[in-house]
């Protein structure tokens, strides 16, 4: 098996397993039956013994919760990265949105991640039967959330008195190759910024995928598009992403729109939307 029929094997699934769409019985209002919610996913590897691994335990990086691949998985080999993106239909929906989500964006949150689990079981039971051991760090039993406390400086993905847990879909994806931090801590990649992440620990040895970058910010022009959108003041170009406002507004979000919650105008309507931004000129 090599990396090839791996992604083969994604697309195949992606195009095959039932929750993509939105149902009559999810649908918010009639004109979102039949909703798409992701396109075609980009796929990155990363080796399981990746130093960055280890590093992301350093208490200054994410913390000492968090798990390396060979801890979830004794056999780890090859840590597998996907992103969907969102699809036009839900990316345009909340690039109109000013303050409150588009309601095609609390589907692709809400619908969208239950279908990624679904996806990611059937791509693990593959695995299973091709004799290779796997680990699903978020389906696991001992994933967890963690209060966090002011200790995130060089990764500042999670920042003072917010959560965090042991394991990371946005880090492991820079890890494998698909991106790096923006302002607003979403991960840019070559599809941009909106849309979700999720990853599989797999037992086979597979090459790991180059890092087409040197710094965790690399990808962001710091074009401060995010700050304007942010309806809860939560992102500044002197200090960065507020967790603790972030979270406020989605707490308000969810509230207002049990059972689901969103927000995500950070990702849309911005220049790391749905591609990597054009360095700005200085
Ligand atoms: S909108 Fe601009 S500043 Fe914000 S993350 Fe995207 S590129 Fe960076
Ligand atoms: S998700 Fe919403 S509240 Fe949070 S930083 Fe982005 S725009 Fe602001």
């Amino acid at each position: 098996m090599d990396k090839e029929r791996i992604i083969h094997r994604i697309c195949a699934l992606h195009e095959t397993c039932p929750g993509n769409i939105v149902t009559e019985k999810e649908a918010i209002s009639p004109e979102l039956i039949g909703l798409n919610i992701f396109g075609e996913p980009l796929v990155g590897f990363a080796s399981a013994t990746d130093e960055l691994f280890e590093a992301f335990k350093n208490s200054d990086i994410v913390g000492p919760w968090f798990l390396s691949p060979t801890e979830w998985l004794p056999e780890a080999k090859t840590v597998i990265s996907l992103f969907f993106p969102y699809t036009e239909a839900v990316k345009s929906a909340n690039r109109k949105a000013t303050t409150h989500p588009a309601a095609e964006w609390l589907h692709g949150r809400i619908e969208g991640q239950a279908y990624l689990l679904k996806l990611i079981e059937s791509l693990k039971k593959w695995f299973d039967d091709n004799d290779i051991k796997t680990c699903v760090p978020i389906t696991d039993q001992r994933f967890e959330v963690v209060v966090a406390g002011n200790n995130f400086k060089q990764y500042s993905c999670v920042t003072a008195d917010t959560f965090s847990s042991n394991w990371s879909e946005r880090h492991v994806a820079y890890i494998a190759g698909l991106g790096t931090f923006g302002l607003s801590k979403g991960l840019i990649t070559e599809k941009g910024m909106a849309g979700r992440f999720i990853s599989i620990i797999v037992s086979k040895e597979l090459a790991a995928d180059p890092r087409p970058y040197t710094g965790i910010y690399d990808h962001c022009n710091r074009c401060g598009a995010c700050v304007k959108r942010c309806p809860a003041q939560a992102i500044s170009l002197a200090e960065g992403k507020d967790h603790n406002l972030c979270g406020a507004w989605l707490s308000k979000m969810g509230n207002l729109f049990k059972p689901r919650y969103g927000c995500g105008l950070c990702q849309t309507g911005v220049p790391c939307e749905s591609a990597i931004p054009r360095k700005r000129r200085t």
